[in-house]
């Protein structure tokens, strides 16, 4: 007998590690597959469902699995893939995982994201510590074995209280993809190893409707579900992403073509919300389809249903109706024109726009031209400005005119990370008179550094060279904007990425001349939030620098903006917009309803007239 065959079994032909807790049954899954062409949704389209089912009060665990061999989007420049989000737990990952959160009100971690990278490396991590007990290491079944590990260790885990009656699977790319080959194949494995009604298969194609022809073709979907089956997946389910409602004919076609019968087979054209597809998809009946092929109607709780359903609903009402104000909130992007890279931005405007009641028009300015000479035209017409966040040096001048040119003409600012860093340097520079002031990171020259690199400071911090990332508190000063802002709180526990920050050298010289550094953390000497003082309505004899709406933070308020808990300083930066442009005094503040507002959200007590300050 020769050697490298003796001692194999069968048993070592399969590789499937199930974790402990696991319960074979009742654990299921929804695989979400992208076919004809990527870009089509699969994370609003999977989260969607996700929500309808959390809804109904299941335990829901989305996770996305991504194609790419980076261990995970840290490294990412976000004008090619967008923004990198970041989760509690200091994951930077894709921007669907931002999706998630927000569709889901659900705290995600590195267990909801996955890539090639990361799975690979785990496997070769385990083979030199002998785990594969002398196996050669395969594409299958040990590399599709860790895929399934990862599905079912996040299935018990589900969403960190209790295990999940569903897990949500959206596989990143598009059905025929080299690099996500694997993935499809361990979830076919999958649903063969837990047995019939365990997985729903959804394919997520797209219907062409080419202008010259003027009506809708459905080939390349059609095409695009085969590959998906001779990958051994039948679909049970097909979602038609279109720009028009999908034709009888088309749908009729692609049933015919995939065995899918008619009353599984949906469209999902453009919608001009995506806060809107969960109400459209239940319409058309597409949970009942979903948990009649999952067996799962009796775990649905109607009572509770109806209950998160109306909330949902009274939001998505405020979403569609007519706006009282109109606002231009301009946003400095370095990759200005390009949504997706600031794509929480994007969602906490529009949270916050239909909260408030206001249309928000937002203005992507490009600042590598800008200076203080041309920086009142270029932000003309604004009622507000956003500096988000960003690394390196270009127009990095251009955003420290426009934080120089708010500050003194009372324009509402809000300051994110890189926001925060170009506030204090302008600061420096035009109060404090440091002509030199600026941030290592951008001049490793410069004569005052007053943002710069810590290295002491994060070693305190067990941070090692590293960034600080993902989730901490922050005190608040009470008293202070911020404080009011988040609700007389005096910790928020918020989401950082940066590098760079305040050289605590300089905060008393700040605070002298009335920059206020009013969320610290709470042991360190690290600047987190500053503001300047607002308006008192009467007389400001103390000669402190006033702002109606001066605001910066060093860490992300973005990522955690969702639509039922808009996120306070965008909410803030609003609300005094609103009141710069209606003429009104600068004491936004003092605005019965923006109060009430704050106080509601806060409260968790719901006013149906919350929301427009005027
Ligand atoms: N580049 C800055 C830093 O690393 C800001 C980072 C950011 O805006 N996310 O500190």
């Amino acid at each position: 007998m020769l050697a490298s065959t003796a001692g194999s079994s069968t048993e070592s032909e399969f590789y499937s590690p199930v974790p402990q807790g696991y319960r074979k049954g009742f654990h299921k899954y929804v695989v979400v597959f992208g076919t004809v062409m990527s870009g089509l949704g699969k994370g609003i389209f999977s989260s969607s469902i996700a929500k309808m089912f959390k809804e109904k009060g299941l335990v829901v665990a989305p996770i996305k699995m991504e194609g790419y061999l980076n261990i995970d989007s840290g490294t990412l420049n976000p004008y090619r893939h967008g923004e990198v989000f970041v989760l509690d737990d200091g994951t930077e990952c894709d921007m669907d995982l931002g999706t998630y959160e927000r569709m889901l009100d659900q705290n995600l971690s590195s267990r909801n994201f996955v890539t090639s990278g990361r799975i690979f490396s785990e496997v070769l991590e385990r083979e030199r510590l002998g785990k594969y007990l002398g196996r050669d290491v395969q594409m299958i079944p040990h590399v599709t074995g860790e895929v399934k590990r990862h599905l079912r260790e996040l299935a018990v885990y589900g969403d960190g209280t209790n295990p999940a009656d569903v897990v949500f699977v959206e596989i990143g790319g598009t059905v025929g993809d080299y690099e996500n080959g694997f993935y499809i194949e361990a979830v076919r494995e999958l649903a063969f190893e837990e047995g019939p009604n365990s997985c729903c298969f959804v394919a997520l194609t797209y219907i062409i409707e080419p202008k010259a022809l003027g009506e809708q073709k459905s080939k390349a979907a059609q095409l695009g579900i085969k590959r998906l089956m001779e990958a051994g997946i039948q679909p049970h389910l097909i979602a038609c992403r279109a720009t028009n409602p999908v034709t009888n004919t088309a749908m009729q076609k692609i049933a015919m073509f995939s065995n899918v019968p008619m009353r599984r087979v949906f469209s999902m054209h453009d919608r001009e919300s995506i806060y809107t597809i969960p109400e459209d998809m239940r319409q058309d009946g597409l949970d009942r389809e979903v948990l009649s092929i999952l067996d799962i109607h009796d775990r649905v709780d109607i009572g509770h249903e109806d209950r998160v359903r109306r909330r949902w609903t009274q939001f998505v009402h405020k979403l569609q109706a007519t706006r009282t104000y109109e606002l231009t909130v301009g946003i400095t992007g370095k990759y200005a024109g390009l949504r997706d890279a600031y794509a929480s931005i994007d969602k906490a405007m529009e949270h916050c726009s239909a909260h408030i009641g206001a249309r928000v028009d937002l203005r992507w300015i490009d600042t590598t031209a800008i200076t203080d000479h041309n920086v009142a035209d270029e932000l003309d017409g604004l009622d507000a400005v956003i500096v988000p966040g960003g690394f390196g040096q270009r127009g990095v001048e251009g955003k420290i005119s426009c934080v120089r040119y708010s500050r003194e003409h009372g324009l509402p600012y809000l300051g994110i990370c890189l926001g925060f860093q170009v506030a204090v340097i302008e600061f420096a520079r035009n109060v404090l008179g440091l002509a030199g002031a600026g941030s290592t990171e951008l001049d490793p020259d410069c004569s005052h550094p007053v943002i710069s690199e810590l290295p002491e400071q994060k070693r305190i911090e067990g941070l090692g060279g590293t960034m600080r990332l993902g989730a901490q508190d922050v005190q608040v000063t009470p008293g202070s904007l911020v404080h009011f802002l988040y609700g007389n709180n005096e910790t928020i526990r918020q989401r950082f990425r940066h590098r760079y920050e305040v050289d605590p050298a300089y905060v008393d010289r700040f605070q002298a001349k009335g920059l206020i550094f009013s969320g610290r953390h709470p042991a360190q000497p690290i600047m987190q939030v500053l503001e300047l003082a607002q308006p008192t309505g009467g007389d400001s004899a103390d000669g402190r620098i006033r702002h109606p709406y001066f605001i910066a933070a060093q860490f992300h308020p973005e990522l955690t903006g969702r639509p039922l808990s808009p996120q306070p300083m965008f909410m803030g930066l609003l609300a005094a917009a609103i009141r710069r442009s209606a003429g009104g005094s600068d004491a936004w503040r003092n605005d019965d309803n923006v109060a009430r507002w704050i106080r509601d959200q806060h409260t968790g007590v719901q006013t149906a007239s919350a929301g427009s300050p005027d």
